[in-house]
Protein backbone atom coordinates (compact mmCIF):
# COMPACT_ATOMS: atom_id res chain seq x y z
CA UNK A 1 0.00 0.00 0.00
CA UNK A 2 1.43 3.73 -1.07
CA UNK A 3 1.94 5.22 2.35
CA UNK A 4 1.57 9.18 0.38
CA UNK A 5 -1.77 10.53 1.48
CA UNK A 6 -3.25 6.79 2.00
CA UNK A 7 -5.91 7.64 4.59
CA UNK A 8 -6.18 4.76 7.47
CA UNK A 9 -8.85 4.71 10.47
CA UNK A 10 -7.70 2.38 13.35
CA UNK A 11 -10.64 1.11 15.17
CA UNK A 12 -9.25 0.39 18.75
CA UNK A 13 -7.22 2.34 20.66
CA UNK A 14 -5.68 -0.59 22.93
CA UNK A 15 -2.58 -1.74 22.59
CA UNK A 16 -2.57 -3.14 19.30
CA UNK A 17 -4.30 -0.54 18.16
CA UNK A 18 -2.06 2.10 19.36
CA UNK A 19 0.94 0.29 18.05
CA UNK A 20 0.04 0.01 14.15
CA UNK A 21 -1.20 4.01 14.66
CA UNK A 22 1.75 4.43 15.76
CA UNK A 23 3.86 2.38 12.84
CA UNK A 24 1.61 3.45 10.03
CA UNK A 25 2.22 7.04 11.25
CA UNK A 26 5.81 6.60 11.36
CA UNK A 27 5.75 5.00 7.99
CA UNK A 28 3.60 8.04 5.68
CA UNK A 29 -0.06 6.93 5.89
CA UNK A 30 -2.62 9.39 7.36
CA UNK A 31 -4.17 8.09 10.40
CA UNK A 32 -7.25 8.64 12.50
CA UNK A 33 -7.52 6.71 15.46
CA UNK A 34 -11.19 5.91 17.30
CA UNK A 35 -12.30 4.30 20.27
CA UNK A 36 -15.16 3.86 22.36
CA UNK A 37 -14.04 4.63 25.59
CA UNK A 38 -13.01 8.19 27.38
CA UNK A 39 -9.28 7.46 26.76
CA UNK A 40 -6.89 4.82 25.40
CA UNK A 41 -5.42 1.63 27.02
CA UNK A 42 -8.10 -1.15 26.12
CA UNK A 43 -7.52 -3.92 28.67
CA UNK A 44 -4.57 -2.18 30.17
CA UNK A 45 -6.75 0.09 32.58
CA UNK A 46 -7.22 1.93 35.59
CA UNK A 47 -10.36 2.72 37.33
CA UNK A 48 -9.81 5.92 39.29
CA UNK A 49 -12.73 5.76 42.35
CA UNK A 50 -13.79 8.51 44.76
CA UNK A 51 -15.72 8.52 47.39
CA UNK A 52 -16.94 9.62 50.61
CA UNK A 53 -15.40 8.16 54.25
CA UNK A 54 -17.68 8.32 57.23
CA UNK A 55 -15.77 11.27 58.70
CA UNK A 56 -16.89 13.28 55.30
CA UNK A 57 -13.33 13.37 53.94
CA UNK A 58 -12.75 12.81 50.09
CA UNK A 59 -10.94 9.57 49.23
CA UNK A 60 -9.50 8.26 46.05
CA UNK A 61 -7.65 5.19 45.08
CA UNK A 62 -6.65 3.87 41.51
CA UNK A 63 -7.43 0.25 40.95
CA UNK A 64 -5.38 -1.26 38.05
CA UNK A 65 -8.50 -3.57 36.99
CA UNK A 66 -7.45 -5.38 33.56
CA UNK A 67 -4.30 -7.03 33.10
CA UNK A 68 -2.00 -6.49 36.32
CA UNK A 69 1.15 -6.54 34.42
CA UNK A 70 2.92 -8.64 31.34
CA UNK A 71 5.76 -11.08 30.09
CA UNK A 72 7.78 -10.40 27.14
CA UNK A 73 9.15 -13.72 25.44
CA UNK A 74 10.14 -12.68 22.16
CA UNK A 75 13.05 -10.67 20.80
CA UNK A 76 11.00 -8.05 19.30
CA UNK A 77 8.86 -7.35 22.00
CA UNK A 78 11.64 -7.64 24.58
CA UNK A 79 13.46 -5.05 22.47
CA UNK A 80 10.09 -3.06 22.67
CA UNK A 81 10.04 -3.73 26.27
CA UNK A 82 13.49 -2.74 27.23
CA UNK A 83 13.42 0.62 25.28
CA UNK A 84 9.93 1.48 27.50
CA UNK A 85 11.81 0.75 30.76
CA UNK A 86 14.52 2.92 29.52
CA UNK A 87 12.02 5.98 28.57
CA UNK A 88 10.53 5.73 32.36
CA UNK A 89 6.95 3.85 30.74
CA UNK A 90 7.37 0.45 32.09
CA UNK A 91 8.73 -0.69 35.72
CA UNK A 92 9.87 -4.22 36.56
CA UNK A 93 8.00 -5.71 39.58
CA UNK A 94 8.64 -9.14 40.91
CA UNK A 95 6.53 -9.29 43.63
CA UNK A 96 6.43 -11.29 46.84
CA UNK A 97 3.95 -14.20 46.81
CA UNK A 98 1.64 -14.48 49.46
CA UNK A 99 2.04 -17.58 51.67
CA UNK A 100 -0.27 -20.16 50.36
CA UNK A 101 -0.14 -19.66 46.66
CA UNK A 102 0.78 -21.37 43.71
CA UNK A 103 4.13 -21.75 43.39
CA UNK A 104 5.31 -21.51 40.25
CA UNK A 105 9.35 -22.54 39.59
CA UNK A 106 10.48 -19.40 38.60
CA UNK A 107 9.29 -16.00 40.63
CA UNK A 108 6.65 -13.93 38.83
CA UNK A 109 8.05 -10.93 37.23
CA UNK A 110 5.86 -8.18 35.17
CA UNK A 111 6.15 -5.51 33.41
CA UNK A 112 4.13 -2.48 34.72
CA UNK A 113 3.17 0.48 33.02
CA UNK A 114 3.56 3.64 35.20
CA UNK A 115 1.96 5.52 36.84
CA UNK A 116 -0.95 3.19 35.30
CA UNK A 117 -1.86 0.67 33.06
CA UNK A 118 -3.20 3.02 29.91
CA UNK A 119 0.39 4.97 30.18
CA UNK A 120 2.11 2.96 27.86
CA UNK A 121 -0.22 3.21 25.20
CA UNK A 122 -0.92 7.23 25.91
CA UNK A 123 2.84 7.27 24.90
CA UNK A 124 2.96 5.44 22.20
CA UNK A 125 -0.38 7.17 20.75
CA UNK A 126 0.78 10.87 21.77
CA UNK A 127 -0.01 13.55 18.74
CA UNK A 128 -2.20 11.11 16.77
CA UNK A 129 -5.24 12.28 15.60
CA UNK A 130 -7.52 10.30 18.02
CA UNK A 131 -11.43 10.68 18.84
CA UNK A 132 -12.63 8.86 22.10
CA UNK A 133 -15.96 8.07 23.12
CA UNK A 134 -17.12 7.10 19.37
CA UNK A 135 -18.18 3.11 19.29
CA UNK A 136 -17.84 2.60 15.05
CA UNK A 137 -21.34 0.27 14.53
CA UNK A 138 -20.63 0.41 10.99
CA UNK A 139 -18.82 0.30 8.30
CA UNK A 140 -19.57 1.18 4.37
CA UNK A 141 -18.42 0.96 0.97
CA UNK A 142 -18.57 4.14 -0.98
CA UNK A 143 -17.14 5.78 -3.92
CA UNK A 144 -14.41 2.95 -3.52
CA UNK A 145 -13.38 4.27 -0.16
CA UNK A 146 -14.78 3.20 3.67
CA UNK A 147 -17.13 5.38 5.60
CA UNK A 148 -17.24 4.80 9.41
CA UNK A 149 -20.63 4.95 10.91
CA UNK A 150 -21.39 5.91 14.68
CA UNK A 151 -24.84 5.90 15.87
CA UNK A 152 -26.03 6.62 12.43
CA UNK A 153 -24.04 9.38 11.87
CA UNK A 154 -21.11 9.03 9.26
CA UNK A 155 -17.60 9.93 11.58
CA UNK A 156 -15.11 9.29 8.71
CA UNK A 157 -15.31 8.74 4.76
CA UNK A 158 -13.08 8.34 1.95
CA UNK A 159 -10.72 6.49 3.83
CA UNK A 160 -8.34 3.46 1.98
CA UNK A 161 -7.77 1.38 4.70
CA UNK A 162 -9.49 0.22 7.62
CA UNK A 163 -7.76 -1.37 10.93
CA UNK A 164 -9.80 -3.48 13.49
CA UNK A 165 -7.68 -3.95 16.66
CA UNK A 166 -11.06 -4.74 18.67
CA UNK A 167 -11.54 -7.72 20.72
CA UNK A 168 -12.91 -10.84 18.09
CA UNK A 169 -16.73 -10.44 18.58
CA UNK A 170 -16.53 -6.68 18.05
CA UNK A 171 -14.87 -6.94 15.43
CA UNK A 172 -16.94 -9.71 13.85
CA UNK A 173 -19.86 -7.05 14.14
CA UNK A 174 -18.50 -4.96 11.88
CA UNK A 175 -17.09 -6.91 9.48
CA UNK A 176 -19.98 -9.62 8.68
CA UNK A 177 -21.41 -7.62 5.52
CA UNK A 178 -17.93 -7.41 4.40
CA UNK A 179 -15.38 -9.78 5.04
CA UNK A 180 -17.89 -13.24 6.00
CA UNK A 181 -15.10 -15.70 6.39
CA UNK A 182 -13.27 -13.58 8.60
CA UNK A 183 -16.49 -12.42 10.66
CA UNK A 184 -16.71 -16.30 11.29
CA UNK A 185 -13.62 -17.20 12.43
CA UNK A 186 -13.47 -14.19 14.73
CA UNK A 187 -16.75 -15.51 15.87
CA UNK A 188 -15.69 -18.87 16.90
CA UNK A 189 -12.53 -17.50 18.47
CA UNK A 190 -13.41 -18.33 22.44
CA UNK A 191 -13.27 -15.31 24.82
CA UNK A 192 -12.82 -16.08 28.50
CA UNK A 193 -15.07 -13.56 30.70
CA UNK A 194 -13.21 -12.22 34.08
CA UNK A 195 -14.69 -10.65 37.43
CA UNK A 196 -12.33 -7.98 39.18
CA UNK A 197 -13.34 -6.34 42.58
CA UNK A 198 -11.41 -3.23 43.39
CA UNK A 199 -11.75 -2.15 46.88
CA UNK A 200 -9.86 -1.16 49.72
CA UNK A 201 -9.74 -1.95 53.31
CA UNK A 202 -7.85 -0.59 56.62
CA UNK A 203 -4.87 -1.85 57.68
CA UNK A 204 -4.63 -4.39 60.57
CA UNK A 205 -1.56 -2.48 61.71
CA UNK A 206 -1.64 1.31 60.70
CA UNK A 207 2.03 0.95 60.66
CA UNK A 208 2.25 -1.59 58.31
CA UNK A 209 4.92 -1.14 55.53
CA UNK A 210 3.47 -2.88 52.33
CA UNK A 211 6.95 -3.16 51.17
CA UNK A 212 7.44 -5.56 54.24
CA UNK A 213 4.22 -7.57 52.95
CA UNK A 214 3.39 -9.44 49.80
CA UNK A 215 2.22 -8.41 46.54
CA UNK A 216 0.84 -10.77 44.52
CA UNK A 217 -1.33 -13.87 45.92
CA UNK A 218 -2.25 -16.67 43.24
CA UNK A 219 -4.27 -19.25 45.64
CA UNK A 220 -4.91 -22.48 44.60
CA UNK A 221 -8.52 -23.27 45.19
CA UNK A 222 -11.74 -21.17 44.89
CA UNK A 223 -12.93 -18.12 42.73
CA UNK A 224 -9.97 -16.04 42.95
CA UNK A 225 -7.49 -16.43 40.44
CA UNK A 226 -5.16 -13.24 41.25
CA UNK A 227 -5.17 -11.23 44.33
CA UNK A 228 -3.30 -7.91 43.88
CA UNK A 229 -1.99 -5.22 46.34
CA UNK A 230 -2.39 -2.98 43.60
CA UNK A 231 -0.64 -0.21 46.31
CA UNK A 232 2.68 -2.49 46.25
CA UNK A 233 2.93 -2.54 42.43
CA UNK A 234 5.85 -0.33 41.03
CA UNK A 235 5.13 3.38 41.13
CA UNK A 236 0.95 3.19 42.72
CA UNK A 237 0.42 5.71 45.59
CA UNK A 238 0.26 4.59 48.77
CA UNK A 239 -1.92 5.71 51.56
CA UNK A 240 -1.06 4.84 55.11
CA UNK A 241 -3.12 2.67 57.11
CA UNK A 242 -5.09 2.00 54.13
CA UNK A 243 -4.52 -1.68 51.58
CA UNK A 244 -6.13 -1.43 48.11
CA UNK A 245 -6.76 -4.67 46.09
CA UNK A 246 -7.66 -6.34 43.24
CA UNK A 247 -8.95 -9.36 43.27
CA UNK A 248 -9.52 -11.60 39.92
CA UNK A 249 -12.15 -14.14 39.90
CA UNK A 250 -11.07 -17.69 37.53
CA UNK A 251 -12.02 -17.62 34.19
CA UNK A 252 -14.25 -20.63 35.10
CA UNK A 253 -15.96 -18.84 38.41
CA UNK A 254 -16.60 -15.65 36.14
CA UNK A 255 -17.96 -17.90 33.26
CA UNK A 256 -20.72 -19.77 35.66
CA UNK A 257 -21.29 -16.06 37.38
CA UNK A 258 -21.35 -13.81 34.17
CA UNK A 259 -24.49 -12.38 34.56
CA UNK A 260 -25.35 -12.48 38.28
CA UNK A 261 -25.86 -9.22 39.67
CA UNK A 262 -22.88 -7.32 40.66
CA UNK A 263 -24.05 -6.94 44.35
CA UNK A 264 -23.91 -10.67 44.39
CA UNK A 265 -20.38 -11.23 42.82
CA UNK A 266 -19.28 -8.40 44.89
CA UNK A 267 -20.41 -10.46 48.36
CA UNK A 268 -18.68 -13.36 47.23
CA UNK A 269 -15.41 -12.21 45.99
CA UNK A 270 -15.10 -9.82 49.39
CA UNK A 271 -15.77 -13.51 51.09
CA UNK A 272 -13.46 -15.42 49.12
CA UNK A 273 -10.72 -13.19 49.78
CA UNK A 274 -11.61 -12.88 53.91
CA UNK A 275 -12.01 -16.77 53.62
CA UNK A 276 -8.35 -16.99 51.77
CA UNK A 277 -6.45 -14.39 53.92
CA UNK A 278 -8.05 -16.23 57.08
CA UNK A 279 -9.45 -13.12 58.46
CA UNK A 280 -12.21 -10.54 58.38
CA UNK A 281 -11.67 -7.61 56.34
CA UNK A 282 -12.96 -3.65 57.26
CA UNK A 283 -13.92 -2.50 53.84
CA UNK A 284 -13.83 1.21 53.01
CA UNK A 285 -14.73 0.90 49.33
CA UNK A 286 -15.04 -1.62 47.26
CA UNK A 287 -17.18 -1.68 43.14
CA UNK A 288 -16.95 -5.01 40.82
CA UNK A 289 -16.25 -5.20 37.35
CA UNK A 290 -17.37 -7.50 34.49
CA UNK A 291 -15.08 -8.28 31.78
CA UNK A 292 -16.98 -9.88 29.06
CA UNK A 293 -14.14 -10.63 26.81
CA UNK A 294 -11.34 -10.53 29.19
CA UNK A 295 -8.61 -12.60 27.24
CA UNK A 296 -8.41 -15.26 24.73
CA UNK A 297 -6.66 -18.57 26.20
CA UNK A 298 -2.72 -18.86 25.21
CA UNK A 299 -2.70 -20.45 21.73
CA UNK A 300 -0.58 -20.56 18.88
CA UNK A 301 -1.08 -17.59 17.01
CA UNK A 302 -2.65 -17.16 13.23
CA UNK A 303 -0.18 -17.93 10.96
CA UNK A 304 0.81 -14.08 10.33
CA UNK A 305 0.12 -12.88 13.68
CA UNK A 306 -2.93 -10.39 11.52
CA UNK A 307 -5.03 -10.25 8.42
CA UNK A 308 -4.57 -8.14 5.96
CA UNK A 309 -6.56 -7.73 2.65
CA UNK A 310 -5.12 -5.40 -0.01
CA UNK A 311 -7.68 -5.35 -2.22
CA UNK A 312 -10.20 -4.18 0.35
CA UNK A 313 -8.43 -2.32 1.99
CA UNK A 314 -9.59 -4.08 5.61
CA UNK A 315 -6.94 -5.02 8.19
CA UNK A 316 -7.50 -7.40 11.55
CA UNK A 317 -5.30 -7.18 14.63
CA UNK A 318 -5.33 -7.73 18.49
CA UNK A 319 -3.99 -10.59 20.92
CA UNK A 320 -6.48 -13.04 19.54
CA UNK A 321 -4.51 -13.42 16.39
CA UNK A 322 -1.17 -12.76 17.59
CA UNK A 323 -1.07 -15.21 20.11
CA UNK A 324 -3.19 -14.04 23.55
CA UNK A 325 -2.07 -11.44 25.90
CA UNK A 326 -0.61 -8.04 25.55
CA UNK A 327 2.72 -9.50 23.98
CA UNK A 328 0.20 -11.00 21.28
CA UNK A 329 -1.41 -7.82 20.72
CA UNK A 330 1.81 -5.92 20.05
CA UNK A 331 3.38 -8.31 17.86
CA UNK A 332 0.14 -8.73 16.04
CA UNK A 333 -0.22 -4.97 15.67
CA UNK A 334 3.31 -4.65 14.63
CA UNK A 335 2.83 -7.66 11.55
CA UNK A 336 0.25 -5.70 10.46
CA UNK A 337 1.79 -2.22 10.12
CA UNK A 338 4.66 -4.21 8.06
CA UNK A 339 2.18 -5.99 5.80
CA UNK A 340 0.47 -2.53 4.96
CA UNK A 341 3.28 -0.70 4.77
CA UNK A 342 5.19 -3.51 2.63
CA UNK A 343 5.51 -2.90 -0.85
CA UNK A 344 2.73 -3.60 -3.28
C1 LIG B 1 -8.68 -8.92 33.95
C2 LIG B 1 -7.64 -9.11 32.87
C3 LIG B 1 -6.44 -9.73 33.17
C4 LIG B 1 -5.47 -9.91 32.18
N1 LIG B 1 -4.27 -10.48 32.51
C5 LIG B 1 -3.28 -10.52 31.58
C6 LIG B 1 -1.97 -10.97 31.93
O1 LIG B 1 -1.70 -11.33 33.08
N2 LIG B 1 -1.01 -10.99 30.95
C7 LIG B 1 -1.27 -10.59 29.67
O2 LIG B 1 -0.37 -10.60 28.82
N3 LIG B 1 -2.51 -10.18 29.32
C8 LIG B 1 -3.51 -10.13 30.23
N4 LIG B 1 -4.77 -9.69 29.88
C9 LIG B 1 -5.09 -9.51 28.45
C10 LIG B 1 -4.51 -8.23 27.86
O3 LIG B 1 -4.95 -7.12 28.61
C11 LIG B 1 -5.00 -8.14 26.42
O4 LIG B 1 -4.60 -9.31 25.73
C12 LIG B 1 -4.45 -6.94 25.65
O5 LIG B 1 -4.43 -5.77 26.44
C13 LIG B 1 -5.31 -6.78 24.41
O6 LIG B 1 -4.94 -5.62 23.69
P1 LIG B 1 -5.74 -5.26 22.35
O7 LIG B 1 -5.22 -3.95 21.90
O8 LIG B 1 -5.68 -6.42 21.41
O9 LIG B 1 -7.28 -5.15 22.79
P2 LIG B 1 -7.98 -4.14 23.80
O10 LIG B 1 -7.03 -3.70 24.85
O11 LIG B 1 -9.25 -4.79 24.22
O12 LIG B 1 -8.32 -2.87 22.90
C14 LIG B 1 -9.48 -2.83 22.09
C15 LIG B 1 -10.04 -1.41 22.13
O13 LIG B 1 -11.14 -1.35 21.22
C16 LIG B 1 -12.13 -0.50 21.76
N5 LIG B 1 -13.38 -0.85 21.08
C17 LIG B 1 -14.09 -2.01 21.15
N6 LIG B 1 -15.15 -1.96 20.31
C18 LIG B 1 -15.11 -0.75 19.69
C19 LIG B 1 -15.92 -0.13 18.69
N7 LIG B 1 -16.98 -0.74 18.16
N8 LIG B 1 -15.57 1.13 18.28
C20 LIG B 1 -14.49 1.77 18.81
N9 LIG B 1 -13.68 1.21 19.74
C21 LIG B 1 -13.99 -0.04 20.17
C22 LIG B 1 -12.11 -0.82 23.25
O14 LIG B 1 -12.64 0.26 24.00
C23 LIG B 1 -10.60 -1.02 23.50
O15 LIG B 1 -9.98 0.18 23.92
C24 LIG B 1 -5.74 -9.48 30.85
C25 LIG B 1 -6.93 -8.83 30.57
C26 LIG B 1 -7.87 -8.64 31.56
C27 LIG B 1 -9.16 -7.91 31.23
Amino acid sequence: MKAAAARVAVLGAGLAGATCARMLTDAGFNVQLFDKSRGVGGRLATRRAEWTAPDSSLQRANFDHGAPGFNAHSQDFCAFVEQAHRDGLLARWVPSMAPGSYAPLDAPALWVPVPDMPALCRAIAAGLPLQTGCTVDGLRREHGGWCLLSAGETVSTELDAVVLALPPPQAAALLAPHQLAWAQRLQAMPMLPGWTLMGTTTEPDPGANTDAGWGLGWPTSGPLAWVVRNDAKPGRIRTPGQAQWVLHATAAWSHTHLEAPAAEVQAALQQALAVWLGRSLDWQHVAVHRWRYASVPRAAATPGRCWWDAGTGLGVCGDALGGAGVEGAWLSARALALAMTAAP
